[in-house]
């Protein structure tokens, strides 16, 4: 040490035994002692999770578009969610459709459609500040008999900025007050502008008592979707966003995740922002048990060894070790405090479904 401060003081550089010096001086320094310095890799945890990995187009197959419901309290969005889950459950699931795990996945003649019923405001703008994504398409409800409330602006604002496609269903059409054309009107202000009057944007009218346009706004979701051509590659290892989590007395931390690349198996090891684990069940929509998840579909997952917060990325990894030193990193990085912050700086209840 003496030496080396000696050494670099004639050079010129006050320095003391706690100094740290640029790898470059360094390592020519480290050249004069018959030394090749190696630069530690210093791995931004964070930065790894959001590297968009690349993807061949040549594996990569259409998946189901994930769709969330905003708008202003009270304008419909938990019962116009009711009314599509209704209008959709087969025969044999009559009545029995629980809403086990915050997030649906309808079947319109084939296809599929992903709802999430509570994205949370919170995992929103946290997932948001990643620039990590849940949904491809919002569903703004707005109440014909009520019109653009604040809510609906700050619903448009959010779903604008995280660059989300957007549908208007003006919802409660069977009331006597209702008046959809007023509506339109309102929502030209925000660049929201129908077909018919020469924008691109498309109005639903609806009624979630009625389900009057119910089926029609669900065939607007899935043209909606083919025009964006959504795709991801099943054959990888999964990645997705934890939609909410909580701890279970009997099953310990369970999370539901929207898997949106890869495919996610029973047995996996993941890693979540601080907390990882073994996949050791998992649970579809409907309530029933499954092995595997593929892209756009929800699961709620048991097997991590804390609950993580809503928001967070998950990645399936090699093993045990990796997915440990991963979420380990992770919380020596600190992360969790700046999303912490985050949250606290959110106000956006109300805005989503629930
Ligand atoms: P949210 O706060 O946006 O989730 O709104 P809710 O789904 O809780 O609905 C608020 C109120 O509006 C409830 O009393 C619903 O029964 C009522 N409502 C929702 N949709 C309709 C509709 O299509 N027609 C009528 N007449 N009332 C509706
Ligand atoms: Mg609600």
């Amino acid at each position: 040490v003496t030496a080396l401060i000696k050494k670099l003081f004639l050079a010129g550089k006050m320095v003391n035994v706690n100094s740290e010096l640029p790898f470059d001086e360094a390592s020519e320094i480290a050249l004069e002692y018959n030394c090749i310095a190696e630069e530690e890799e210093k791995v931004d945890v964070i930065e790894e999770l959001l590297k968009e990995d690349e993807e061949d187009e040549k594996d990569m197959v259409p998946r189901p578009p994930v769709v969330c419901v905003m708008g202003h309290v009270d304008h419909g969005k938990t019962s116009l969610l009711d009314a599509i889950r209704q209008t959709k459950v087969t025969s044999g699931e009559a009545g029995g459709i629980t809403q086990a795990i915050g997030a649906s996945v309808v079947d319109v003649n084939g296809q599929t459609i992903t709802f999430l019923d509570t994205p949370g405001h919170e995992a929103f703008t946290a997932m948001r500040m990643r620039g990590a994504q849940s949904t491809d398409i919002a569903i703004l409800v707005v109440a014909a008999d009520d019109g653009v409330m604040p809510q609906t602006i700050e619903a448009i604002n959010h779903a604008k900025a995280a660059g989300i496609e957007i549908i208007v269903a003006i919802n409660k059409i069977d009331k006597e007050s209702a008046n959809i054309e007023r509506v339109k009107q309102e929502l030209t202000e925000y660049e929201l502008i129908p077909e018919d009057w020469g924008g691109s944007t498309i109005f639903c009218p609806v009624s979630a008592h009625t389900k009057e346009g119910i089926d029609n706004l669900l065939e607007m979701i899935l043209l909606t979707a083919d025009v964006l051509e959504l795709k991801a590659n099943p054959n990888r290892k999964a990645r997705g966003i934890v939609i909410e989590a909580e701890l279970d007395k009997g099953r310990g931390p369970v999370a539901t995740m929207l898997v949106q690349k890869g495919t996610l198996h029973v047995g996996d090891y993941i890693a979540v922002g601080a907390s990882h684990g073994k996949v050791r069940a998992m649970t579809n929509s409907r309530g029933e048990r499954v092995t595997e998840a593929l892209p756009s579909t929800p699961v709620q997952i048991q097997g991590l060894n804390t609950v993580p917060d809503a928001g967070e990325i998950f990645m399936a990894v090699d093993n045990e070790k990796e997915a440990r030193t991963i979420s380990e990193t992770y919380i020596s990085q600190g992360k969790e405090k700046l999303l912490a912050d985050t949250k606290q700086r959110m106000s956006l209840d109300d805005l989503y479904s629930q």
